[in-house]
């Protein structure tokens, strides 16, 4: 597992730069710009009536609360802050207030009633604006990433599905299952962050900043120290968040990983009465998972709580300086300006907090999109040559010209070299590993081989379409596999437009009637994940009828190994029987009768061709195949001889 993960971790062939990531996963909201205009919009208008709101102190003060205290002749605020002030000499070198005149007294009343209508107006819009702001902001944005998210899945989807036979062989299922979950939900609220939460801010934060000036610019340089030192922390911490967050992304990995094994393994897992081994092994994974999430924790809020503490410390530094300020009346500060500033400052707060957040989850998420972007760009199956053709049945043959091809370092085929008419039957024969499965994929073209080639009709296989190829070939595996879903829907998996006349023609020719139509829902009946409420016979059928339906020119068969009772045995050979006949077939045989029937037998040995020929001259010359059979020397009656 140590090693797969490390592969996990590592950059696929084509990885994107890692820098690039976050920018790509942005680009997915570009088919949705209007989408973001609209919510981004929404977010500053909602800024705007929030800061709104916090400057409405500065009226009511100014215009109403001071004018109509000074109309009262009530003590001045400046009077009082004199006083806390303790600056005795301003307040006695101040002349003493004028008894106020009756007629400014009449125009200054006026003036506070209308100023006080204006504030009540203004608060009133305010107020009624900003919960329709607020759903609108958050309606858009929501709207816009679910999108994305289709948008996301529907690609990795479709990449999972492009990708070579041969990279799903060397990943785990769990990285995958892994990246295309966990990553790509990280990946997407990446995404979430940058347009519902850091450009909101951004525009708040800019939007507060500008008003912080117009109240007072000389207070606002001072409070713009924060930018800066915000931006420090934040890349202090950046590097140390992305590598914490990766790391327990591979750790996800790990767990699903797990939990893909032990719900595949199930079976084996209860029968070896393995749950509490496995229970133990699944609670060491997620405790080490616990362990590196909680680091990634440590890093993210630690560097958050940095930056509310800066945060604080300037608003009440600035509140200090204000007041000091107001008592000094420097800068032509009011007491509305400073009450102004404070509340807008308070104001810019929450978008300030927000953008470090979301600074910092930014890079928290860098580490998903890379893996997500790492899947994404993993080259997809060979395209066809330009000059590709397609094929429509097999005229004269297959033909296998000096084909050697290897996994690895290993070769696994060596100079494989032989040739099948059109319509005869071969079987290959040989033991475990002998490279016979590999032999059947290569002429899928799931791998092409290192050197030599495959030939239909005298035509290389990698100058013909690839779905072509596939559409003339049809497989039938050892333990065939059954999608979740209908017998119906499995018979016609391969052609979903047949008829149902042609469907029931496929199944009966497979004996899949015999036994679908005792069952209460006949063709309808769900097989179950994987075909699990099938026998392992019924199955087999089921995927010859499968098979059948397709009609295709080359059938690929590997023999079941198992043994089936003898009544299904002889519905499985009919069935089989019937999927021979006219067609040009490879056969991994394990069964003398099928043996016996096949035109050719090639006897594969670690991947050499060591004997080639019909039953009888194979008998007659020896070598490994007669030792196959005389292992084989007193079969049971009604048996088949099994060759490996
Ligand atoms: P057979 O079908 O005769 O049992 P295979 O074609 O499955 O043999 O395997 C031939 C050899 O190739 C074996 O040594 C096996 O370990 C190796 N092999 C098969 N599949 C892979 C793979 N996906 N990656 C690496 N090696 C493989």
């Amino acid at each position: 597992m140590s090693g797969a993960s490390a592969q996990g971790g590592g950059a696929a062939p084509g990885a994107a730069p890692p820098r690039a990531a976050l920018w790509r996963i942005f680009g997915y909201a570009r088919p949705h710009a209007a989408l973001v205009a609209v919510s981004l919009g929404l977010s500053l208008a909602f800024g705007a009536a929030l800061y709104a709101r916090a400057y409405l102190v500065k009226p009511i003060l100014d215009d109403v609360l001071l004018p109509q205290g000074a109309a009262v002749a009530a003590p001045q605020p400046s009077d009082w802050l004199r006083l806390l002030g303790g600056d005795s000499t301003a307040r006695r070198e101040q002349p003493a207030p004028a008894p106020p005149d009756p007629r400014r007294r009449a125009d200054l009343e006026r003036h506070v009633r209308e100023g006080f209508a204006r504030v009540v107006l203004a608060a009133a819009v305010v107020i009624f604006s900003l919960p329709l702001l607020q759903f609108g902001r958050v309606y858009a944005s929501e709207h816009f990433l679910g999108r994305v998210y289709i948008d996301i899945q529907r690609h990795v989807c479709a990449r999972l599905l492009a990708l070579p036979l041969r990279f799903h062989h060397d990943h785990r299922r769990g990285d995958l299952l892994s990246r295309t979950l966990r990553d790509a939900s990280s990946a997407h609220g990446a995404l979430g962050l940058l347009f519902a939460d850091f450009a909101p801010a951004v525009l708040t934060v800019g939007l507060g900043v500008a008003l912080l000036f117009a109240i007072s610019w000389q207070l606002a340089l001072v409070a713009l120290w924060l930018g800066p030192l915000l931006f420090t922390v934040v890349a202090l911490f950046g590097t140390r968040i992305r590598r914490s967050a990766r790391r327990r992304q591979e750790k996800y990995a790990d767990v699903t990983q797990r939990l893909v094994e032990i719900l595949s393994g199930i079976k084996v897992i209860k029968a070896f009465r393995a749950e509490p081994l496995e229970e133990a092994a699944f609670r060491r994974e997620t405790r080490r998972l616990f362990r590196r999430t909680m680091s990634a924790v440590r890093q993210r809020v630690f560097a958050r709580s940095l930056v509310e503490m800066l945060n604080n410390a300037v608003a009440i530094g600035l509140l200090i300086l204000g007041s000091l300020l107001l008592l000094r009346g420097r800068w032509g500060l009011t007491l509305g300006d400073l009450a102004a500033f404070a509340a807008v400052l308070a104001t810019t707060y929450k978008p300030v907090k927000d953008l470090a957040k979301a600074s910092v989850g930014l890079l928290d998420a860098q580490p998903a999109a890379e893996r997500l972007f790492e899947l994404l760009d993993s080259p997809a199956e060979i395209e066809d040559a330009p000059d590709a053709v397609a094929i429509e049945r097999v005229a004269t043959g297959v033909r296998l010209r000096d084909v050697s091809f290897s996994y690895g370092r290993e070769p696994v085929l060596r100079h494989v070299s032989f040739e099948v008419k059109a319509g005869q039957v071969v079987a290959i024969v040989g033991p475990t590993g002998s490279g016979k499965t590999t032999l059947t994929d290569l002429l899928l073209r799931f791998y092409d081989p290192v050197s030599g080639a495959i030939e239909i009709d005298g035509v290389d296989l990698r100058r013909i379409q690839r779905g072509s190829l596939r559409r003339q070939i049809a497989v039938v595996t050892q333990e065939p596999f059954l999608f979740d879903g209908t017998i119906r829907e499995n018979i016609q998996y391969g052609r979903p437009e047949a008829t149902e006349a042609e469907t029931l023609a496929a199944a009966q020719a497979a004996h899949v009637d015999e036994f679908a139509l005792r069952l209460p829902a006949g063709y309808d009946t769900q097989v179950g994940a994987g075909g699990a409420r099938l026998s392992g016979g019924q199955r087999q059928r089921v995927a010859i009828a499968r098979a059948l339906l397709v009609d295709p020119a080359i059938l690929i068969f590997d023999e079941a190994t198992s043994a089936l009772d003898s009544k299904s045995e002889r519905y499985v050979q009919d069935a089989i029987e019937a999927l021979l006949g006219g067609r040009t077939v490879f056969v991994i045989a394990h069964r003398l009768s099928t043996i016996r029937r096949a035109d050719r037998i090639v006897v594969l040995e670690n991947g050499v061709v060591t004997q080639l020929g019909t039953h009888a001259e194979l008998v007659r010359e020896g070598g490994l195949y007669r030792e196959l059979l005389d292992l084989q020397a007193a079969p049971r009656p009604g048996s088949d001889l099994r060759l490996n």
